[in-house]
Parts: structure tokens; sequence; C-alpha cells
């Protein structure tokens, strides 16, 4: 049996693929390389470079590859971008996976699990959010994934096929074995760009808004590894190879931490200061956004082991050091 990975060759993609190597899974991505990297797809895995809106090919790879179950990570990302163009983000995040889903179903892919969001929550208040909580979206990006999520769930009603979505808090850092890391060019996650100043990729930063409601004014966010996100799609992929029926989950530690602490880790970890420069609220960012991962706990069995901000910045730092070299091959 073998694991169909869709944006296998992107950040968070690519560590998925690497653990399911390790743990002895036959994998094979798809990936359209528009933002992914070819050298970020492990020799052991293989790629097939193309779009998961073409049919044709995604039940080709499907049943010549006998893959049994999906891991759909391919999309669009950047939530401003989806305000500017969201046709393009429904366009790629809905309607591909809709076609994917039907794919999936057509070829009798029974497990499918799904990478949403914490967007699909909005502006859920200052206390941890669990799965109850009504979304609402504040963005196109939030709905394009949201909208996903309700095909699945109307899926798995209509046809012998179970889901998982998983909705990401912020997801941060590297593969500790140095092995992959987050490449994606003009990336603007808080993370990726204060490690970018530290290491002088960057003359200065700016910290979006200093007056929220908040512990020192500056927004907060639940940070989590991307190795303990991989983490939670394998028990997933085994609850689901198991029988377990359909569900959606939040991934994040449950604990948040404000723009200036992060930065404040960025500077420790580096071991020198950053120019991090007060700067006017970006529109749209809600105040706090933290998990309640109860559920991925307890149902998934989710036992995180790199909940540490400072061991994520400094994986993210060592990728960042690494990473101009990487990108010219
Ligand atoms: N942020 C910031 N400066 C930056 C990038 C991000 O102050 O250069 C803030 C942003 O306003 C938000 C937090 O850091 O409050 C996390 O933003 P990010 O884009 O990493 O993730 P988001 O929560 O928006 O998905």
């Amino acid at each position: 049996m073998t694991v169909l990975v869709t944006g296998g060759a992107g950040y968070i993609g690519s560590h998925m693929v690497w653990d399911l190597l390790e743990a002895g899974e036959s994998v094979v991505v798809v990936d359209a390389l528009s933002t992914g990297f070819k050298w970020a797809v492990p020799p052991e895995a293989k790629l097939v470079v193309g779009d998961i809106a073409d049919q044709a090919l995604m039940r080709q790879t499907i049943e010549r590859n006998y893959v049994d179950a999906i891991i759909h990570f391919a999309g669009s990302v950047v939530v401003p971008d989806s305000v500017r163009d969201p046709l393009a983000y429904y366009e790629n995040n809905t309607s591909k996976s809709r076609t994917l889903i039907d794919a999936a179903v057509k070829s009798e892919v029974k497990n499918f699990i799904f990478s949403s969001t914490a967007a699909v929550y909005g502006d859920a208040g200052l206390l941890p959010v669990d799965e109850e909580h009504p979304p609402r979206p504040e963005s196109p990006y939030g709905l394009s994934k949201l909208m996903t999520e309700w095909m699945l769930r109307d899926t798995a009603a209509a046809h012998n096929f179970h889901y998982t979505a998983l909705r990401y808090f912020n997801v941060a850092g590297a593969d500790p074995k140095g092995r992959t890391g987050q490449s994606t060019r003009g990336a603007t996650h808080l993370i990726k760009i204060a490690c970018e100043t530290a290491l002088g990729k960057r003359r200065f930063m700016e910290v979006f808004g200093n007056n929220y409601s908040t512990p020192d004014g500056t927004c907060v966010r639940d940070y989590i590894h991307v190795s303990d996100l991989v983490a939670a799609h394998r028990l997933a992929l085994e609850r689901l190879r198991s029988g377990g029926s359909s569900m959606v989950a939040n991934c994040g530690y449950g604990r948040g931490y404000s723009v200036k602490e992060v930065i404040a880790s960025v500077e420790r970890v580096h071991g020198a200061p950053i120019d991090a420069r007060p700067t006017s609220a970006r529109p749209g960012d809600a105040a706090s956004v933290v998990a309640d991962s109860s559920k991925a706990r307890n149902e998934l069995g989710w036992v995180p082991q790199l909940d540490d901000l400072d061991k994520i910045v400094e994986s993210a730092l060592k990728w960042e050091a690494a990473l101009q070299f990487r990108n010219q091959r």
C-alpha cells in the first residue's frame, strides 16, 4: 500500500514524506512545483510533477501505485493574497480539492487526511478555541479550506470514505535532522521573518500592531513545531486505516506567545538583538489564536515532543542559515 502526498515538495508536505519513509511507508508525491522544490522530495519517494486537478493523472497515479490513503497539502496559503484574489484561492484550494476528492472516491481510496487551518475560526476571542466553536472565516483563504472540510464531510456521508481534517495553528521550525525546512520564497510568517532578520537577510523587521488586548499589546499565536504536526498526521493515518471514523481536530499546543515573545526567543537563541520596528496593525489579524488541542491528544493519542518555543526557533534558524545554498540546487 502506498500513501499519496499532494504538495509533498512544499514545507509541511516534505516533512511528512520524510516521516512516512522513516516509518517504512511507500510514498508517491504529486506536486506542481509552483512553490515547492524538487530537492525537497526525498529520492526514496516517487515524484509525479503535475496538477491535482488533472483527474486522469490522479486516478492513474492512485491505481498504478496501489494508493490506500491520501494526505492532501497542496494549496495556496497566503491570507492577504486570498483577499486580493479570492477566485484564485477558491480555484486552487476548493475546486481542485473537489476534483481530487472525486478521484479518490472513483478510485476507491477510503482514507483522506486534509490540511486545514485555524483560519476557519476567524477571530474566536482570547480563550483557546475548540472544534465545536462555530467557524467564521474572515478571509477567502479560511473559507476556501472550510468549504473543502464540508465537501469531505458530505462525501464521507455518501460513500465508503473516511477523512481527518487537521486545523493547523502557526506551524514553524524545521526538521531536527536538517533534511528540510521552510524554503518557500517570499514566505511572510513571523518566525521566518525574524530568523531572516537575525541572519542579516533583512536589515529590519516590522511588528504589526502593539495595541491589541493581549498582555503586551502584540498578537498572540500558538506556534507548533512542524515535526509534531506531521506526527499528528501519521497518527490520523493509523487511526483511519484501522477503521476510525471521520473527524476534525485542532493542531496546536494550547499555549500562545506574543510577537514580542517570539522576537525575544529569536534574539536569545541567536545571541544578538534584532531591529524590530513597531508599525500599524495588519488588517484582519485577530488578537489571539490559541488551540484547545484536547481532541487531538485524546482521540489521536497525540503527544507533542517539541513543545518549546526556543527549540522551534533554533531549528528554524539553523535551516534558514543553510537555505541559501539549498535553493541554488
Ligand atoms: N507579524 C509581525 N511581523 C511580521 C510577520 C508577522 O508582527 O513580519 C505578526 C502578525 O501580525 C501576527 C503574528 O506575527 O500577529 C503571526 O503572523 P504570521 O503571518 O506568522 O501568521 P498568521 O497568524 O497571520 O497566520
